[in-house]
Parts: structure tokens; sequence; C-alpha cells
């Protein structure tokens, strides 16, 4: 069987990073993959967040084919058309002033770390510098956005780690404002947590926090990456809580399956990050871009509309099912909690033989399918997800 040999091949030669599923995934096309042997996925993964616009979409293999046989790439020395387009279209569906692009989500929180430093060193001297983030974060894998992960798992094997970041419970204001004492500099949040569980912030506790970053100058970056791009039903989180910050950064959903990362600012902030401060070999990239602008070009009004109506018939769905205590997160960032004594993973693999691909996050199942998706996709889901729960 090709399934086989790919996997054995993979685990001799691969660095074993991942708990993988025995899965193989050789072809894709709209909601659905299949294995080189022919048997079909339903995909409520998307890669995690990135294929927004499902496998294969017509209109971005246009775009990233077209512009692969016209050119490539270029260092940033020179301009491309591409990035700029797609900067200009960022700018103006977010309100935010000016992007840099990389090609990560960490990357992306990097950038925003380092331009927050940048500011908060510039303006008030370099003793200014902490950056505060959440318990129960997720930020990314360089050894910055690790330690920026309010996770302690997340914080062994690898130091020294890079100093003066704290964590504070998500929701508790008290403990923030504690937090910041004189070298405070940055506040970094996801407002739905969720690789730490899919957990929506609470809206009072968010703008209590804007309002005292405000108040004291602290730059505040809001971390995009998974929830931006279409994933919550609007362009970007921060739009269902009325939030203007200092810094978004995106990656995930943004490229459409091609590697990109940006970090969004305002003008305050952008004016301290001259010639020489930061930089990216690939960032950029006028194919990454013009995938990018495919996914932009195909989220208009309708397509939004359809994520909040699918998102919706979902969760209502979703609740209906056996052993199912909450459903959580927010639009098309699906968390499901499940009774004492089910395990997700259980779940999630048995889904899998029965042809739905889904995820885990933390002791929930999750579910980030494609923003494409139809009732069609979604009632196939919930079958299948009822056929698998009333047999636990
Ligand atoms: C996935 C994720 C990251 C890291 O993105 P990479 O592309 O894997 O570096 C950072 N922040 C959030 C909120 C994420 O979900």
């Amino acid at each position: 069987m090709q399934t086989e040999k790919v996997i054995k091949r993979d685990n001799k030669y691969v660095l074993r990073t991942y708990a993988r599923s025995q899965v193989v995934l050789a072809e894709g096309h709209g909601m659905t993959a299949a294995d080189p042997d022919g048997k079909r996925y339903l995909d409520f993964t998307s890669g995690i967040g990135v294929n927004s616009l499902g496998y294969c979409h017509p209109a971005w293999v246009q775009a990233v084919c077209d512009q692969a046989a016209t050119l490539q790439h270029t260092s940033n020395l020179y301009y491309t058309a591409p990035c700029g387009k797609l900067a200009k279209k960022l700018c103006r569906r977010t309100g935010m002033d000016a992007v840099f692009f990389g090609n990560s989500g960490a990357e992306a929180n990097e950038g925003a770390i380092k331009a927050a430093r940048k500011y908060a060193t510039d303006t008030y001297g370099a003793a200014r510098n902490k950056v505060i983030t959440l318990v129960n974060s997720f930020h990314g894998r360089t050894l910055a956005t690790l330690t920026a992960t309010g996770q302690d798992v997340f914080h062994q094997y690898f130091g020294p780690f890079p100093g003066n970041f704290a964590y504070v419970p998500a929701g508790d204001f008290a403990a923030l404002r504690d937090a910041a004492d004189d070298t405070a500099c940055a506040v970094m949040l996801e407002l739905v947590q969720g690789e730490g569980g899919v957990v929506a912030l609470d809206a009072d506790y968010v703008a209590k926090v804007a309002e005292f970053c405000k108040k004291r100058d602290l730059v505040l970056i809001v971390d995009e990456v998974q929830t931006g791009v279409g994933r919550t039903g609007k362009f970007l989180a921060c739009e269902h809580f009325d939030l203007r910050p200092d810094i978004v950064t995106l990656a995930k959903g943004l490229g459409g399956g091609l590697p990109i990362g940006a970090v969004l600012m305002t003008a305050k902030i952008a004016e301290h990050m001259g010639p020489g401060t930061h930089g990216s070999t690939f960032g950029g990239n006028p194919v990454v871009c013009a995938g990018a602008l495919a996914v932009l070009d195909a989220m208009d009004e309708d397509f939004m509309d359809n994520v909040l109506t699918q998102a919706a018939r979902l969760r209502a769905g979703l609740k209906t099912l056996p052993h199912v205590t909450e459903v959580s997160g927010l639009g098309l960032m699906v968390g499901i909690a499940l009774e004492d004594g089910i395990k997700a993973a259980d779940v999630r693999a048995a889904c899998e033989k029965e042809g739905l691909l889904v995820l885990t996050a933390k002791t929930r199942l999750r579910l980030l399918p494609p923003l494409i998706l139809t009732e069609t996709d979604v009632d196939a889901a919930l079958d299948t997800l009822r056929t698998v729960l009333e047999k636990f």
C-alpha cells in the first residue's frame, strides 16, 4: 500500500517532532482530501486553519501558477507589485497603516514583539521592555514566542529564554494591572485562545485592557494568527470586540496554503521600524502574496455571510449531539467540550476512521473547517460526529 510506504519513509528520515495520525494525504479538492489509496476524508481541519478556501480553489491555483510562471522570487532589495497590493488591501481592510511580511505566525509575533520594544525603547528608554501575555496562550515556537506563550510546558529544555515576559490569567484585569510596572511595554493576547482550548476572552475584560493600554501607552498586540482572515466571521476577530490595537499579527489563513506571516501596525509604531531594523529573505514573496491576494479577493460580503451562517448551523447542531457539554469559540473556530471520561483524542481517531478529519485542543475536540463550507458539508460532519459519539 502507498500509504504505508509514505509513512515508513517519513518516519525514517524526518525528525519525529510530531505525534501524527497514520494518515497520508495525497490530493484534495474543496472540502475533501484523499489518501494515495483512494480513501476520502471530509476535512474539518483545513491544515489547522490554513486552507481558508479549501483544497486547490481554482482562483487561488490560477493566481499562484500565473505568478510562479512570471516571477517567483526576488530579494527585498527590489520592489514587486503583489507585495504592495497585498499590503494595501490588508491596511484598507483592517484600518492599520503599514505591514511587514514574514513566513509564519511565530515570525509575525517575533516581529510584533520587536516593533513594540523598539517603540518603547525609542520613546521611554531601554528599560521599558516587559511583554505581558496571558496564561494558556500560544504564540509560536521560536525562542521569543515560546517565552511569550503562557504555558509552563513550553518553558523547558531550550533555555536561557529571552527576559522580561510576564503571564497573567485571562479575564483577571487586576493581575494585568499589577504586572504592568514601569518596565512594561506591551500586552499581547489572542481574542480566542486557540491551542489553549478554543476559549474566547470576555468582551468587558478586553475593553478594560484596551483602555488601560491606551492610558499607559502600552503597545497592544493582538495575535490573530488563528482568529484572523475571516475565521470568526469577521475579517479580524478584533471587529467582534470593537478593538483597535496597535499591532495585529496574521498568518495561518492568509496565504490559502502557502507560508506567510504579516505584522500590521499603526503609523505610530511603524515610524520606528526604519531600514535595517527587521528583515526576511522570503518575506513578501510574489507567489505567496499572489495566493494571499486571491484569498482576500474571495472574501466578499457573501463569503463572510456564509461563514456566519454555517458557523451558526454547525454550533446549533453540535449542541444536540450526545456527550457534548459545551460548544466554545467564535465563528468557525469551534471547541467541543465532552463529558468526563470521553477523551477528545479517541473521538478524533474514531472520526478519522469514518472519513472525517477533526482536531483537538487540550481536552476539547476542535473544528477549523475551510471557510467555503456549505450546509451539506456541515450536515455531513454532524452526521458522522453523531454516529461516532453514539458509540461512546
Ligand atoms: C499557530 C499559531 C501561532 C504560530 O504560527 P506558526 O505559523 O506555526 O509559527 C502563533 N499564534 C497563534 C495564535 C497560533 O494559533
